[in-house]
């Protein structure tokens, strides 16, 4: 790129200008305003934020456009931003089809633009199928192609108000929307780069293109098997009750002030995304409810509650969005920027309410009112009533009606939050404790210290216990990612393309 004019690097940063999604947030101020949701101050921290990623993003970008191709180490050096930074932005560039890898074992990166000029004009061409207004179109693409996981983050995000969650998935209302992207960005379904993300939680990885495949279920500090020892927590939690009695801990010191949970909706098995601020009011929330639930939807009634320290529970899919967002955005600060704890649970797959439903009461013969408690364990889909009689159905009869989005999902064991806990790999009654971050490694040895609970090892033999935790997480994500591959026509490619980047497999 030696000889690039004024004009020609002018001509590449207005377009790039064009498509910032500052500009949505700066023209629309009025709108953002009437919605309502927002007060001025957090407008105009919401657009102070996105102008530092925007301005970050646009310097590595013209350093690499006035040199043609650039090391991390000498974009370090140039711009004084941290590798881990630089590295983000340089992902979200490459996907926006700006930039691409060149040498991978000295991560240089080079443009992928084509800038010609023709008639005396200069065009940009963007050597990508999918360009840059793609890359920011509202959700439509994630949603119609069967990808969305329904966690709520695009609702929750979204500054005007303009998408609303029914009927098993996002509503985008056309008439409504700025189009700032916003809900694309954070999307846990577009750009998906786990080892950047990992890195935040675990601390510094081998290689941003660390293969998921050498750590099956991802890193960890410590993996127990775990079970409380609040007679309280038994008598309502799933397994070990390790969620509720890390939470518990939690508010007993003070760590928190808020938990965003999954409760039941009243009468029924269907989910209802709640914040929850003291014990009593958490043990309403322990177990398992099997259908998908918007969980980010809860924030706004954190903020209503006043809540300034949260801990947030949620599947694989709600905790990427929540590191996503904590890595690649952090608007919203005292909505979403208040959470001190994420505390994951395993998770195969969702199902909208109505095939709930349909596993109780068509293939279980039992009234979805008569249900006490489901659970998937070995292959069977339980489902127990009121006396606590279990009718099974093998989970292969009942995997057809999960939701499609599971289907793409490659993250069995919670891979990004600070602790994990599922049931694979330990006996009934306890939890498969996976400790990630150095804040779950202090939160785990301070309620172990305080006789929170008790602690086994888990076998290492085969069949069972760790062998079993990884030849189960590595299916989900060989058969998953296989999966991807073919509805790579329909889909937009940003989820699938940076997950390609870390695991590659041979379709067959
Ligand atoms: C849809 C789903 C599928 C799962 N699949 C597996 C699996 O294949 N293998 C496995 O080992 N474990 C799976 N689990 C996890 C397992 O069922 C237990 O949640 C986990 O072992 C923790 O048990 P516990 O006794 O520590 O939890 P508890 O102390 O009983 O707490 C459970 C917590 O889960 C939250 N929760 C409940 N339902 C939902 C929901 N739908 N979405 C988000 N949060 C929710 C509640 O808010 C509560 O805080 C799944 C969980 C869900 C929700």
């Amino acid at each position: 790129m030696a000889g690039l004019t004024k004009e020609k690097m002018n001509a590449v940063t207005e377009a790039y200008a064009g498509s910032l999604f500052v500009r949505a947030i700066l023209e629309n101020q009025l709108d953002i305003g009437k919605a309502e949701k927002l007060r001025i101050d957090e407008i105009e921290d919401l657009t102070d934020k996105l102008m530092m990623i925007e301005t970050e993003k646009y310097e590595i970008l013209l350093y690499i456009l006035s040199k043609g191709t650039a090391s991390i180490s000498q974009l370090k050096d140039a711009l004084g931003l941290s590798e881990f930074t630089i590295m983000k932005h340089i992902l979200t560039l490459e996907n926006e089809g700006w930039l691409e890898l060149r040498d991978k074992d000295n991560l240089v990166y080079g443009i992928r633009t084509l800038i010609t000029e023709i008639d005396g004009a200069l065009e940009l061409e963007l050597i990508s199928p999918w360009n840059l207004r793609t890359v920011y179109d509202p959700i439509n693409i994630v949603v119609e192609s069967n990808l969305c996981c329904l966690c709520g983050a695009c609702e929750a995000i979204c500054p005007v108000k303009a998408i609303t969650i029914s009927d098993d998935r996002p509503h985008i209302d056309e008439e409504k929307c700025i189009h700032c992207g916003l809900c694309n960005y954070h999307c846990p379904r577009t750009l998906m780069p786990l080892n950047i993300l990992k890195t935040f939680v675990n601390g510094p990885q081998s290689s941003y293109f660390q293969d998921l495949k050498e750590q099956p279920f991802g890193p960890y500090r410590i993996l127990k098997s775990a079970s409380t020892q609040s007679e309280k927590i038994k008598e309502v939690c799933q397994d070990g009750g390790m969620v509720t009695t890390f939470l518990q801990y939690l508010f007993d010191k003070n760590e928190i002030d808020g938990a965003i949970v999954v409760k039941r909706q009243p009468n029924s098995w269907n989910t209802m995304p709640v914040i929850v601020t003291n014990v009593d009011e958490l043990l309403e929330a322990s177990g398992t409810k099997y259908a998908v639930s918007p969980t980010f939807l809860a924030f706004d009634k954190a903020r209503e509650a006043g809540c300034k320290k949260l801990a947030f529970v949620g599947t694989p899919c709600q905790v990427q969005a929540i590191r996503k967002y904590q890595v690649y955005s952090n608007i919203y600060e005292n909505i979403w920027g208040t959470i001190e704890y994420v505390i994951g649970i395993f998770c195969m797959e969702t199902f909208a309410y109505e095939n709930v439903i349909k596993i109780s009461e068509e293939f279980c013969n039992t009234p979805i009112a008569n249900v006490s408690k489901m659970d998937i364990n070995k292959g069977k889909f339980f489902v127990y009533d009121l006396n606590k009689n279990a009718v099974e159905v093998p989970i292969k009869e009942v995997t057809s009606l999960a939701r499609h989005a599971c289907h793409y999902c490659v993250d069995l064991t919670n891979e990004l939050a600070d602790i994990s806990c599922g049931s694979i790999g330990s006996g009934p009654g306890w939890s498969t404790v996976v400790v990630r971050s150095e804040k779950g490694e202090k939160l785990y040895n301070s309620a172990l210290n305080e006789n929170y609970f008790q602690v086994k090892d888990i076998p290492v033999d085969k069949p069972f216990g760790v062998p079993l935790i990884e030849k189960l997480a590595n299916g989900k994500r060989t058969r998953n990612f296989k999966g991807l591959l073919k509805i790579l026509d329909k889909a937009p490619p940003y989820y699938f393309n940076s997950l390609n980047q870390i695991f590659k497999v041979e379709e067959k």
